[in-house]
């Protein structure tokens, strides 16, 4: 699972402590009951790179400045959102202690006002010091050894968050066989509602070119073998390219997250999405870090297959 750093008075909020299928099967959906929050709205963010001091800059970008921007205005906003989600890369570049000793003083607003913030590793984190430097998140009984995988369980749609980190510092992902083993499980024991699975690297179908490496999901074609012939998969989030786009493989719907940091090529957006879940869809507006760019307030209306 990701590393949820939300009040133990909301924890059942979103249901993101599970341990194994079988006790997944039993969650109760308990989002009405104690919170004021919109259990359908979701704050999606990614490629956060947090660095190990607030002033390391990259491609001229303040990425620590960043995310305190988005971090004050998800915690300014009227209707807060049912979770926070970081999706990858929340660190600099070799997800050292000190990184996410800054990411958790930029994300203590979060926490304080209540919000469940749940991360997802990409290639630029590390699992080990994410939990040192916030106490007592490490789950302590992971869904699948050594990886962080959870399942939140909106009124409208299950979220599974996967782990595509194989080593730190190394651009390709993978989810790996016993991952994808339970991801089918999960899906299976919970077919009855839309499900949303989210991870840090973008498909890759292709094998990269002979002697490359690969750059995004290097297990993407048993990936979408499984997602694609479970109907009730609807969507695949993801980061990693720092490109945001909205596009389609056959008819699940990729939503390819902006970064929060720097962007790779100029006049990119960056910032973070609000989605919002329906009973058979999604609406998605993008908030960027410069009130000015052309694509600010953009929204995309997904309807699911
Ligand atoms: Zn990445």
């Amino acid at each position: 699972m990701p590393v949820h750093a939300l009040p133990l008075s909301r924890r059942s909020f979103l249901t993101g402590t599970v341990a194994g299928t079988a006790s997944l099967a039993m969650l109760q959906p308990t989002w009405a009951a104690d919170s004021a929050n919109n259990p359908n709205f979701l704050a999606l963010l990614s490629d956060t790179h947090i660095p190990n001091t607030p002033d390391v800059t990259a491609r001229d970008t303040n990425m620590t400045r960043n995310l305190k921007q988005v971090v004050r205005e998800l915690v300014a906003l009227k209707s807060k959102p049912a979770g926070v989600i970081i999706n990858g890369d929340c660190a600099y570049l070799k997800g050292l202690a000190e990184d996410y000793a800054n990411l958790a003083n930029c994300v203590a607003p979060i926490v304080e006002s209540g919000l469940p913030l749940h991360l997802t590793m990409g290639n630029h984190d590390d699992r080990s010091p994410l939990y040192a430097a916030l106490a007592g998140q490490k789950p302590e009984r992971p869904l699948v050894d050594s990886k962080h995988v959870s399942v939140l369980e909106t009124p409208h749609a299950n979220l599974f968050l996967l782990d595509t980190l194989t080593e730190v510092n190394v651009v390709t992902g993978k989810l790996g066989s016993a991952q994808r083993q339970w991801l089918a499980q999960a899906l299976d024991a919970h077919a009855d509602k839309p499900a949303i699975i989210v991870a840090h690297h973008n498909p890759q179908f292709a094998p990269p070119a002979e002697g490359a490496r690969w750059t995004g999901m290097q297990d993407t074609a048993e990936f979408f073998d499984l997602i694609t012939s479970r109907q009730q998969v609807k969507a695949y989030i993801f980061g990693h390219s720092h490109n945001w786009s909205v596009t389609k493989s056959g008819d699940l719907h990729l939503i390819n997250l902006p970064p929060v940091a720097y962007v790779f090529g100029e006049g990119k957006p960056n910032g973070w999405v609000q989605a919002e879940l329906h009973t058979d869809g999604v609406s998605l507006q993008l908030h960027t870090i410069s009130a000015a760019h052309p694509q600010n307030g953009e929204q995309v209306h997904l309807a699911w297959r």
